[in-house]
């Protein structure tokens, strides 16, 4: 088996550390800062089963103006060019308003998609309500759902099933 997957979100759920942590190198830019990857950037894990190669995209966001608009396009190309799309989220805060505009935009494509909630080591200690807010995003379009932490690694060897499946 092998396959593309994007790795789509908001600027900052951690998108190009996951790609890093799953490729086990220092391919794509991290930075606190949004936006910092603009390019599309690519890394290859090969298992014994498949062979997965990671498109990570520049963050979604609504567009406020021009480059915005440039990204927005860009992240609607890497959706239709991709096997499988990892929707990544920031699992240490609520679901918003940001993480709805995208999971929209990932409706109005063919391509299945995998909800990735980022950042399990930071949530607070009472973390329900975060909880709640992606189970409920993910039963309403019906996504599969991974929990991770990208920095840590926790979770990543489930994920990495869960998208073999998916090619
Ligand atoms: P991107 O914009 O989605 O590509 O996000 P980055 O990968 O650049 O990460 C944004 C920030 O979140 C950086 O400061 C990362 O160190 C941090 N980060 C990413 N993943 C995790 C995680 O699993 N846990 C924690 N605590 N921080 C993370
Ligand atoms: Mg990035």
């Amino acid at each position: 088996k092998s396959g593309f997957i994007g790795i789509i979100g908001r600027p900052n759920v951690g998108k190009s550390t996951l790609m890093n942590q799953l490729v086990g190198q220092k391919i794509a830019i991290t930075s606190p800062v949004a936006q910092t990857t603009r390019n599309r950037l690519r890394g290859i894990l090969t298992t014994p089963e498949a062979q997965l190669i990671f498109v990570d995209t520049p963050g979604i966001h609504k567009p406020h103006h021009q480059l915005g608009e440039v990204l927005v396009k860009n992240a609607k190309i890497a959706i239709e060019s991709v096997d499988v799309v990892l929707f990544v989220v920031d699992g240490s805060t609520i679901c918003g308003t940001g993480d709805r505009y995208i999971a929209e935009l990932l409706t109005r494509s063919e391509t299945p998609v995998i909800l990735g909630v980022n950042k399990i080591d930071q949530q607070p200690k009472d973390s329900q309500i975060i909880d709640d807010s992606y189970t409920e995003l993910a039963q309403s379009y019906k996504w599969q759902t991974g929990k991770f932490s990208a920095k840590t690694a926790t979770g990543l060897p489930e994920l990495q099933d869960l998208l073999i499946e998916h090619l």
